[in-house]
């Protein structure tokens, strides 16, 4: 985990002795936040000075003492100590909420970056478990909204939350095959269940009009199979990566109803794509 502490953002000093008030209960785990704003993205030499804003706003708008949350996850996955896990946090919207889980906000916007990247949601998980393994803290992973009137953490981390806040899978999209010195169509074809022609069809932009040319290194689709999703991927921008699959055939093979609302982790089967009969 990269946790910088308060020195390390340049955190002021919080206001005693409200800001010191420690927890008067054991934590049943974490709730999840988002920033509710409008936020775009930054470079990451410039989230410790928004990290500060968000402190100085909490401090001199909201007139509270500290940044509200125990810990702050940038997109680039750095968790920033606010409150940390000694001090009750004031995020969960009233003082029995704060006192019974810890509050981790994600740098991400209600509108403009919306969609958390894989190393954020890494970054989340990495607050997580260290509130639970040093708070300590239960195992509940809820949102603020469980249990208060707020849309914060917005859609894309409560269907996160909903999954279980899993670590988003590292492969990318499972329907590829690379090929690997001394393989041809054929045998790539036999090892994957398919035909060469239909491995030669899928792939006709990327080989050529010669099946006998493919050359080590090409990342050949496949036809069928699954797609694990990742963080900010759409049905459509999927489908997009298996040619003659559409997103409607995606949402259709998979049971999911509109508004399609996919979550990262999830395994989608991909349909296969058939060649025209000749
Ligand atoms: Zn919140
Ligand atoms: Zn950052």
């Amino acid at each position: 985990m990269d946790l910088v502490s308060r020195s390390g953002w340049g955190a002021r000093p919080f206001r005693t002795p409200a800001g010191a008030t420690p927890y008067g209960r054991a934590r049943l785990g974490v709730k999840v936040h988002y920033l509710g704003s409008a936020y775009s993205d930054r470079p990451h030499t410039q989230c410790p000075g928004y990290i500060r804003s968000v402190q100085a706003q909490h401090m001199d708008g909201n007139g509270w003492s500290d940044i509200a949350y125990s810990f702050v996850v940038c997109t680039h996955g750095t968790v920033y100590e606010g409150r940390g896990l000694e001090r009750r946090n004031a995020a969960n919207g009233n003082t029995s909420l704060n006192d019974a889980h810890y509050a981790v906000c994600a740098l991400l916007g209600a509108s403009g970056l919306t969609e958390p990247p894989d190393a954020q949601l890494h970054g989340m998980r990495d607050a997580i478990e260290h509130c639970r393994a040093r708070g300590p803290a239960g195992g509940e992973i809820s949102r603020h909204a469980d249990g208060f009137a707020t849309a914060c953490p917005g859609p894309a981390l409560t269907s996160w939350v909903r999954a279980g806040a899993p670590r988003p899978s590292s492969g990318g999209p499972s329907g590829f095959h690379v090929v690997q010195r001394g393989e041809t169509l054929s045998g790539i074809a036999r090892h994957h269940g398919t035909t060469w022609q239909e491995l030669h069809t899928l792939n006709r932009e990327l080989i050529g009009p010669d099946p006998g040319r493919i050359t080590p290194g090409q990342r050949l689709l496949l036809p069928g199979g699954t797609h694990t999703v990742r963080a900010g991927e759409t049905l459509s921008g999927i489908a997009t990566a298996y040619p003659g699959v559409t997103w409607q055939q995606i949402a259709q093979a998979n049971r999911i109803p509109a508004p399609y609302t996919i979550h990262p982790g999830q395994r989608l089967t991909i349909p296969a794509q058939r060649s025209a009969p000749v």
